[in-house]
């Protein structure tokens, strides 16, 4: 079976006043429709990745993720769409909640392992397949350089010119990819960077790894919302406000952050009249249901 999907990502302008007011228009890229769980960045990334177990003919994805991962996700969806077994290791005791029944019902075996342990990846995937060769490493997330080659893909499907594009960053691998199709494109975009957790200024030597030629971006650390996972008030009111005006879906954990960035940034001149602005949406809306407690 050929590793691919339609790519669904339209772009769309979002109107509001203060974006009006300014001068600026700001568009969102769709990339949460490209699938229902198999959403955003994590097709992009896992594209090359799925491609590559397939050419080593390996047919059973192993990779790690914390309790709401939407990576564990995606790859449970994926496998059992192109037709892969897949195991998740999951950080910490075992839990159940959505995400993971989610991923139990696309046929994902899920092992719970202690966070020490946690940290050594290619270790536990030696404890537990050293002795199986269908088995195939996948780092958390979908990091490295294969993720962002899909990701890079992102920019072939533009129509127009952007002044900035916007991404939330986890690992990394997205911005990386976005960066590098800017280049292979020949594009004068500038790349911002929004890391959703706290002191994130060393995502850039992690984006850089994985750039095919120099670049230069920028990176808003200060958005992270007292770090990975948290939320305010502020961020809340934000994303309800954000989504009862547009019917665009976002959540706390990654696309809030990147958009109240925008909004922020905006309201304090970062951007000059008549730049245009896209948004990168990353996906992840099934995050939403473990922070229903939030709203
Ligand atoms: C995983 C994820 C990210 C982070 O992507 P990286 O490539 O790890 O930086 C951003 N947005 C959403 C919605 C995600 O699920």
């Amino acid at each position: 079976m050929d590793i691919d999907l339609e790519i669904f990502s339209p772009v769309q302008q979002i109107k509001n006043k203060l974006f009006d007011d300014l001068g600026l228009k700001l568009f969102i890229k769709r990339d949460d429709l490209i699938h229902p769980i198999i959403s955003g960045n994590k097709w992009r990334k896992l594209k090359y990745i799925l491609k590559r177990a397939l050419s080593e003919n390996k047919n059973h994805l192993v990779t790690f993720g914390g309790a709401y991962s939407n990576h564990l996700l995606a790859t449970a969806a994926a496998a059992a769409k192109f037709g892969f077994k897949s195991t998740g290791i999951v950080r910490g005791e075992p839990v159940n909640n959505d995400t993971l029944f989610l991923c139990r019902l696309h046929g994902m075996e899920l092992l719970f392992t202690d966070r020490e342990s946690y940290r050594n990846k290619p270790l536990l995937f030696e404890k537990h397949f050293a002795n199986n060769p269908d088995a195939f490493f996948i780092d958390e997330g979908g990091a490295g350089a294969d993720g962002a080659k899909g990701c890079s893909e992102l920019l072939g499907e533009l129509t127009e010119n952007y002044d900035h594009i916007f991404c939330a960053c986890g690992t990394g691998t997205t911005a990386a990819g976005i960066l590098n199709g800017i280049q292979n494109h020949h594009l004068t975009t500038l790349l911002n960077a929004v890391p959703v957790f706290k002191n994130g200024g060393f995502i850039k030597e992690e984006i850089e790894e994985l750039l095919t030629a120099q670049a230069n971006f920028n990176i808003h650390v200060d958005y992270h919302f007292g770090g990975y996972g948290k939320t305010t008030g502020q961020l809340i009111e934000f994303i309800k406000q954000f989504v009862a005006s547009t019917g665009i879906l976002i959540e706390p954990v990654y696309t809030g952050k990147m958009l109240y960035a925008i909004y922020d940034l905006a309201t304090n001149n970062y951007f000059k009249p008549g730049d245009r602005i896209l948004a990168i949406h990353s996906g992840g809306i099934w995050g939403l249901m473990g922070m229903k407690d939030k709203f």
